[in-house]
């Protein structure tokens, strides 16, 4: 006979999902009403100016896709890309590759503009695509890459693409509550997140939010979005133009009720601590960290000026077995922590601080249990200076 079941409680700190704020975990479980209950709109409408607030930007349409951050990767895609367009995809680790699949995968034609792995997308480089390619309409970037820990200047590459008269979209799964994200002030038309990463909320939902210059190709397009379901021209539909909560709505698909009031939570646990603050936290615990891991001799894979605090890449000693040590974390301390993605795979280890997963209690659990299981396993690195290292970054013994 088949039970219930009952998930241990662990301390995620790998690549999201985050451990998720117990507030959410109770919102979630509140009662479910209809879709089109005037309370439930009334919510929705809320949630609505907590993300614009959150991604800092006055658009409109700025919504969650009821779906996980690679359904709002495909509505940005599908939507602003017809056939026969080109796109300039910079790529610089695991998912900007998913935005070529998802640029040709609309018959469209990605130039692509490779940066190493483990760095920044160089303006440079996307400024010479631009110019040997004018005929290109948009370009696509990730803000946070998260399979390397590296961050890129969005308003420095958005900058170049309105120069040459591209839109652009921008991957913000993993920035989004975590580092400095300014929609508006950065000239991003399009953008999406995730729920599971900095927000710490559940996985299942993507915000995703676009300018008025995006909603004018959108409407535009000569031929209609391919996916019937990402179609915004119909979902704009169902989440209502601006009108408030009064506004008519067009049933479009049933809205995941209770996920929705997770996310809602989330996004006022982030506004109460306020952005900043929360910004300035994330930055914290990542200095802490790196000191106890820099201090134990591990190496983080990004130069200092591009690394990420909510995702910490640093390369697995010589000869130290990554299964067996992530195996060790999970069995004996209830910790998670990330393998490495695509070409780093078995060559680095990805330590997420990641919204309510990002405090100290967690930092010094991570670099105590990291400690302890390299000891037992003989690797090559300096034993019982960790802790000590990450407490002197907090300014105590
Ligand atoms: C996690 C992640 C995604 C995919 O989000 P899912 O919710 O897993 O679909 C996309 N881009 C980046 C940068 C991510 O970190």
């Amino acid at each position: 006979m088949i039970t219930s079941f009952h998930p241990p409680q662990r301390t995620l700190m790998g690549p999201g999902p985050s451990d998720v704020n117990p507030r959410i975990l109770e919102a979630l479980s509140r009662p479910t009403i209809g879709h089109l209950d005037p309370l439930f709109v009334q919510m929705m409408e809320e949630m609505k100016g907590l993300l614009q607030y959150a991604f800092q930007t006055k658009n409109e349409l700025t919504i969650p896709v009821s779906a996980p951050g690679s359904a709002g990767m495909e509505t940005c895609f599908v939507n602003l890309i017809e056939a026969g367009d080109t796109v300039i995809v910079c790529q610089n680790g695991v998912f900007g590759g998913r935005m070529k699949e998802n640029v040709e995968r609309c018959g469209a034609t990605a130039i692509m503009v490779e940066d190493a792995w483990g760095t920044a997308c160089d303006p440079q480089k996307l400024e010479d695509a631009l110019k040997a390619h004018p005929e290109a309409k948009i370009v696509a970037f990730v803000h946070a890459e998260t399979s390397t820990g590296a961050t890129t200047d969005v308003k420095a590459m958005c900058d170049l693409a309105h120069q040459y008269d591209c839109l652009t979209i921008v991957d913000a799964v993993t920035s989004l509550g975590g580092t400095e994200l300014r929609v508006d002030d950065w000239g991003v038309d399009a953008i999406y997140s995730g729920t599971q990463k900095c927000l710490s909320c559940t996985p299942g939902l993507s915000p995703v939010s676009f300018s008025p210059a995006a909603i004018e190709v959108i409407k535009n397009r000569k031929t209609k979005v391919q996916s019937w379901f990402l179609d915004l021209n119909l979902v704009m539909g169902y989440w209502g133009p601006s009108g408030g909560a009064g506004a008519k709505r067009a049933y479009h698909h049933t809205a995941p009720i209770n996920a929705l009031y997770g996310l809602h939570e989330a996004l006022v646990l982030l506004q109460d601590e306020g952005l900043e603050n929360a910004w300035a936290r994330h930055a914290k615990h990542h200095n802490a960290l790196r000191a106890g891991l820099e201090a134990m001799g591990l190496t983080f894979v990004v130069p200092v000026a591009q690394r990420l605090p909510q995702l910490n890449a640093v390369s697995i000693p010589e000869g130290v077995d990554d299964a067996q040590v992530r195996g060790l974390l999970l069995q004996d301390y209830n910790l998670e922590i990330g393998a490495g993605l695509g070409v780093m795979a078995g060559k680095v280890w990805r330590i997420g601080l990641m919204g309510y997963a990002c405090r100290k209690d967690n930092v010094l659990k991570c670099v105590t249990a990291l400690d302890d299981v390299l000891g037992r396993l003989g690797a090559p690195v300096n034993h019982g200076v960790a802790v000590a290292a990450a407490l002197a970054s907090y300014g105590e013994k």
